[in-house]
C-alpha cells in the first residue's frame, strides 16, 4: 500500500464503504462531546486545570518519573526503560518468556501498535489476543486502527458481520443486531481472559505519589486483562506521568467530555502493582515498560506542547480532513490533527511531511483539544521546518510572490478579483457551482467549486465602514 498521504487519501475519498462508515460516525462524536460540555458550566475552567496539569507534569518530568518509579518498585512491581520499539519488544517479550507465556490477552495500546507488538509476539511463538471490541475486530481483519478512541471506526456492520462470521464458525445465527456481533465477540473474547497466561494494557495516566498505573475503557476489557493472567504488563510512554491523584482527577474530567461525550467512562481502572498477601484477585507479577522513541527530543525541543495530548480524539472528530478520508490516509498510528504532529515528530520519514500540509487551518482542533494544544501552530512550524529542507517549486514560489505583489495593490486586485468572479459565474452558468475548475483537475475531481455569491468582501467592509460613519455623524441616523 502507498505511503503517500495524498495518495492514500484519493483512494479513500473513492472507498464508498469507508465513506459511509465514515458518514455515521463522524457527526455523532461531535454531538455528544457538545451536549457532555453543555452539562457543566465551568468546561473551560477545567480545560485551563488540564493544561496545567500537563504543563506542570512536563515541567518536572525527571522527578515525578523517579518517585513513580519508586513507588512501583516498593508495592513490588518493577519499571523498564524502552529507548527504542525495539527495546519494548525486546523487554515485553522477555517478561512474557519468563512467564512461560504461551497465549496473551490485549487490551488497547497505542504504544503497543506504535511498537508492532502483536507481529513481535507472534514471531517469538506466543499469541497475543486483542480484547477490546474495535481492536479484536481489526485484528480479525489484520488492519491498523483508523482512530485512536474507536479504532474500527471505519468498518461497517456488514463488513464486521462477515468477519465474525468467517473466524468463528458457529454455525447459522442471526447477525444483524449489533447486540448480537457484541454477545459473540464477549463470548469468544472471555474465554480468552480465563486462559492467557499474561495480561498487557495501556495506561491513560501515572500517578507518581503512589506508583499507580490508570486506564479508561468503556469494555472493562482493561480489568480482565490486568486481574485474571497471573502477570501484567503496562506499556506506555514516560510522558504519561502526573504527579498526584488530584491532578489525575483533572485530566480525568476533560477526557471522557472530549474523547465519546461521557461525563466519565464506564470504566476507570487504577493499577498499583501486583496482588497483595489479603488481596483475593490481581496479578502476580507487575511490570510497567515506558517507551521513548524520540520523545525526549520532542520534551526539549518547540514542539514540547505536544506531549501535553490526552489521546481524546476529539481533534480528529472535528477535522474536515480527517472526516473526509478516515485514519488510514495519514499511515500512522496517529491520525488526525495530532497525528500530522507526532507522527514527523517520532517518525521523521520523509513522506511524513505531507501531513503538516493535510489541513485546511480552520482551527478546529485548537478549539476543541482539552489541553489546548495549539496544533496549527505546530503544524505550521513543521511546514515552515520542510520549507527550509525541501523548497517549494519555483512555480509555487512564483505564484505565491505573484499574488503577495498583487495583494499589495489593493485597486488592481480589486479589479482583478471582480473581473474573475464575473469569468467564474459565466463558466457556471448560473448554476452556482463549477464541476471542472480550470488548472485544477485534481482537486475538483472529488468536489464542487462554489461560486462567490454577492458582493466581494473588500465592498461589503466599504459598506459597512460607509454605514458606521453616517450613523456616528450628527446629521446620521440617530434620534436628534
Ligand atoms: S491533540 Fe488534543 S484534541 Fe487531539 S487527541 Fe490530543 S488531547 Fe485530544
Amino acid at each position: 500500500m502507498s505511503h503517500n498521504f495524498i495518495v492514500r487519501s484519493q483512494e479513500a475519498l473513492t472507498n464508498e464503504q469507508l465513506q459511509s462508515a465514515l458518514a455515521k460516525a463522524g457527526g455523532g462524536f461531535v454531538a455528544r462531546r457538545q451536549s457532555a460540555i453543555d452539562q457543566v458550566p465551568d468546561f473551560e475552567q477545567m480545560r485551563d486545570q488540564a493544561q496545567a496539569v500537563r504543563q506542570k507534569s512536563l515541567a518536572n518530568l525527571d522527578i515525578y518519573l523517579a518517585y513513580f518509579e519508586q513507588q512501583v518498585e516498593a508495592a513490588g512491581g518493577k519499571v523498564h526503560w524502552a529507548r527504542s520499539p525495539e527495546d519494548l519488544r525486546r523487554i515485553v517479550i522477555g517478561i512474557c518468556q519468563q512467564a512461560g507465556a504461551r497465549t496473551i490477552a490485549k487490551g488497547k495500546s497505542m504504544v503497543g501498535e506504535e511498537a508492532h507488538l502483536n507481529a513481535a509476539l507472534e514471531a517469538a511463538g506466543m499469541i497475543p489476543w486483542e480484547t477490546d471490541l474495535g481492536e479484536y475486530i481489526l485484528q480479525l481483519a489484520q488492519e491498523p486502527p483508523s482512530h485512536i478512541v474507536a479504532p474500527a471506526l471505519h468498518k461497517t456492520k456488514a463488513e464486521i458481520e462477515a468477519l465474525f462470521r468467517n473466524a468463528h464458525q458457529l454455525g447459522e445465527r442471526d447477525l444483524q443486531e449489533v447486540k448480537a456481533i457484541v454477545d459473540e465477540a464477549r463470548d469468544v473474547i472471555r474465554e480468552r481472559f480465563l486462559t492467557a497466561d499474561v495480561g498487557i494494557t495501556g495506561a491513560n495516566m501515572l500517578i507518581a505519589e503512589t506508583g499507580t498505573a490508570v486506564l479508561v475503557t468503556n469494555e472493562g476489557n482493561g480489568d480482565l486483562s490486568s486481574c485474571l493472567p497471573k502477570t501484567h504488563i503496562i506499556t506506555t510512554t514516560f510522558d504519561r506521568v502526573v504527579p498526584t491523584w488530584e491532578d489525575a482527577s483533572k485530566i480525568i474530567r476533560v477526557l471522557a467530555r472530549s474523547a465519546t461525550g461521557q461525563p466519565i467512562t464506564s470504566y476507570t481502572s487504577f493499577f498499583s502493582g501486583p496482588k497483595g498477601e489479603n488481596d483475593h484477585d490481581g496479578p502476580e507479577a507487575f511490570h510497567v515498560v515506558l517507551l521513548d522513541n524520540h520523545r525526549s527530543e520532542i520534551l526539549a525541543s518547540d514542539y514540547r506542547e505536544m506531549l501535553h495530548c490526552i489521546r481524546c480524539g476529539a481533534c480528529m472528530n472535528h477535522c474536515p480532513v480527517y472526516q473526509a478520508v478516515g485514519g488510514h490516509a495519514y499511515d500512522s498510528v496517529y491520525p488526525g490533527p495530532m497525528g500530522a504532529v507526532l507522527s514527523p515528530l517520532l517518525r521523521g520519514y520523509p513522506q511524513d511531511y505531507e501531513l503538516p500540509n493535510a489541513s485546511s487551518f480552520c482551527g478546529r482542533c485548537e478549539s476543541v483539544c482539552p489541553v489546548r494544544i495549539p496544533l496549527p501552530g505546530l503544524m505550521r512550524k513543521l511546514r515552515e521546518q520542510e520549507r527550509q529542507v525541501a523548497p517549494p517549486p519555483r512555480v509555487n514560489r512564483t505564484l505565491l510572490s505573484s499574488f503577495a505583489w498583487l495583494a499589495s495593490k489593493p485597486a488592481l486586485y480589486r479589479r482583478l478579483t471582480s473581473a474573475g468572479s464575473w469569468l467564474l459565474h459565466k463558466l457556471g452558468r448560473g448554476k452556482g457551482r463549477l464541476h471542472k475548475v480550470p488548472l485544477a483537475r485534481g482537486w475538483s475531481q472529488q468536489r464542487e467549486l462554489p461560486l462567490p455569491q454577492g458582493a466581494s468582501f473588500q465592498s461589503q467592509w466599504e459598506q459597512h465602514l460607509k454605514d458606521k460613519a453616517k450613523k456616528s455623524s450628527p446629521q446620521g441616523g440617530g434620534r436628534g
